[in-house]
């Protein structure tokens, strides 16, 4: 059988020093602010916030951070310890656990807040997720704002014959399995559980921006290149087929999409296409246009 050529590798990142998005989320920004990425080398993902493994000490009052808006993008939290609760102003609210997805589409205006849940924060504990935000074509960036809760239960499920890879798809497809996202442009995320030992391969367009999340384990790519836990590594565009063959148990987040090849205009919580937009998003906001959501 002919094996399809392998992916190009163009770098495995260490997460960069960690930042804390309010009180609650102690995160590594592996994109846009790693100029090796910048804001277009993963488009249509336009962020990563990694919040790596840390025990959160118990507090009676729950950490996070506090209502913000958003344009021109989606939010996609993923948990994998500890639990999240968040609120938003389309009257959307929800608990993100282990194994669950929270996919929020900003569109033309939302306030959201996110915290530790009250019982979570209360006992404190291991905790670990994951932000992407995942950028809206030009042509639904004022769409209206909408809200996925994506139960774990929900996921497209592919468990291999051997039993040792497990995989759960968020959005797009692996091995035929398709995940429940609803999205704007062409995007593939799914989370792979590998045990030591097991294999796996999938493939994606030459045109897409891909990468791979080590959100536990060390995994060997491509039979080149190993990747150590917290470590992503960034896939060139020569080259479909990526092989992963975990030498501890691993769990992998997979992405890959379909550029936007757009220009991308971003301040703080906005993405948009030109300076021109951000600053209507910033009037917007300040006349009130962006709805109401309680502190
Ligand atoms: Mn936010």
């Amino acid at each position: 059988m002919m094996e399809k050529p392998l992916k190009s590798i163009v770098e495995i990142m260490d997460p960069p020093p960690y930042h804390w998005v309010g009180d609650g989320f102690r995160v590594h920004n592996f994109f846009p602010s790693q100029p090796q990425i910048g804001l277009q080398g993963m488009s249509p993902f336009f962020l990563m916030d990694y919040g790596a493994k840390w025990v959160v000490p118990p507090s009676d009052k729950p950490r996070g951070v506090g209502v913000h808006p958003h344009r021109g993008i989606e939010t996609v939290t993923l948990a994998y310890h500890g639990k999240v609760a968040h609120h938003d102003s389309t009257g959307k609210s929800g608990v993100i656990g282990e194994g669950d997805v929270q996919w929020m589409t900003a569109g033309g205006a939302v306030l959201h807040k996110e915290y530790h849940e009250k019982e979570f924060s209360k006992k404190g504990g291991l905790f670990q997720m994951v932000q992407l935000w995942v950028n809206l074509p030009a042509k639904f960036k004022m769409t209206q704002a909408g809200y996925q809760a994506i139960e774990n239960q929900m996921m497209g499920k592919y468990v291999s014959d051997d039993q040792k890879c497990k995989a759960d798809i968020i959005a797009g497809e692996y091995k035929g399995i398709k995940g429940p996202a609803m999205t704007f442009s062409p995007v593939n995320l799914f989370n792979i559980k590998l045990a030591s030992g097991s294999a796996t391969d999938f493939s994606f367009p030459e045109s897409y921006n891909s990468g791979i999340l080590l959100v536990e384990g060390e995994v060997m790519i491509n039979r080149s290149k190993k990747i150590s836990e917290n470590q992503f590594i960034h896939f060139g565009h020569s080259g479909e087929e990526i092989i992963a063959e975990a030498t501890k148990d691993s769990i992998l987040l997979v992405m890959s999409g379909e550029p936007l090849n757009e220009p991308i205009a971003p301040y703080g919580p906005f993405v948009m296409n030109t300076q021109d937009e951000i600053k209507k998003a910033y009037d917007d906001y300040y006349n009130g246009e962006f709805g109401y959501l309680e502190d």
